[in-house]
């Protein structure tokens, strides 16, 4: 068997959009409630298995806080994939992400392979009147998980504060990363979904020759 193919990774968005949590599903099949926020970066490594070759990931989950802003570029510098993270029930989150991808697009490698990510999935309100959004596994749900899931989360709430819910659209954000030449993704750290998806997704549009 071929040695496997070494890729850098470097993860990028707003702190608290979930980076650390997609790399801790992906790594270790966990998802924490209370992450403690990264200092600097985190570097981790999975092996993936992409048709006839085996490919390492290395992979750079840097801070989202603006103060560790400079020492980005040390890690996008030499990567061939940039994963920009956003949380779908902050629009705000999806402005930062796209500065992020402004960013690689002007410094970054020019070959550089780039997925945007709306993570935390799991907290788009279910069941929109009609043919709105939808993820797929979300009407999948079995209503006595996601009640409690929902009781949980709103026994933390101060009052008259609304639950998360959905701010930014699949379509909006896909429509961006079309428009951008960029991979699109939805995904749950909590729940897993489409983690995995993202890591093959990037490998498989890497050129490797
Ligand atoms: P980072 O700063 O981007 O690395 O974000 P973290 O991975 O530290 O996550 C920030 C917070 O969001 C933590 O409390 C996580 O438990 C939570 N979180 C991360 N991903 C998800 C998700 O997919 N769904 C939900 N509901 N919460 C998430
Ligand atoms: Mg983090």
């Amino acid at each position: 068997p071929a040695k496997p193919i070494q890729i850098k990774m470097v993860l990028l968005g707003e702190s608290a959009v979930g980076k650390s949590s997609l790399v801790l599903r992906f790594v270790n099949d966990e998802f924490k409630d209370y992450k403690e926020p990264t200092i600097g970066a985190a570097f981790l490594t999975q092996k993936v298995r992409l048709d006839d070759s085996v490919l390492k990931l290395d992979i750079w989950d840097t801070a989202g806080q603006e103060r560790f802003h400079s020492l980005a570029p040390m890690y996008y510098r030499n990567a061939q994939a940039a994963v920009v993270v956003y949380d779908i029930t902050r629009a705000a989150s999806l402005d930062k992400a796209k500065s992020w991808v402004k960013e690689l697009q002007r410094q970054a490698n020019t070959a550089m392979v780039i997925a945007l990510v709306g993570n935390k999935l799991d907290l788009a309100a279910p069941a929109p009147a009609e043919g709105e959004a939808a993820a797929a596994g979300e009407a999948e749900e079995e209503p006595a998980e996601s009640e409690t899931e929902r009781a949980d989360s709103e026994a933390e709430l101060a009052e008259g504060e609304a639950p998360p819910h959905r701010e930014v659209q699949a379509e909006t954000a896909r429509a961006y990363a079309e428009e951008q030449g960029l991979l699109f993704l939805e995904t749950s750290a909590k729940t897993g979904e489409g983690v995995v998806e993202i890591f093959t997704e990037v490998a498989k549009k890497l050129d490797l020759a």
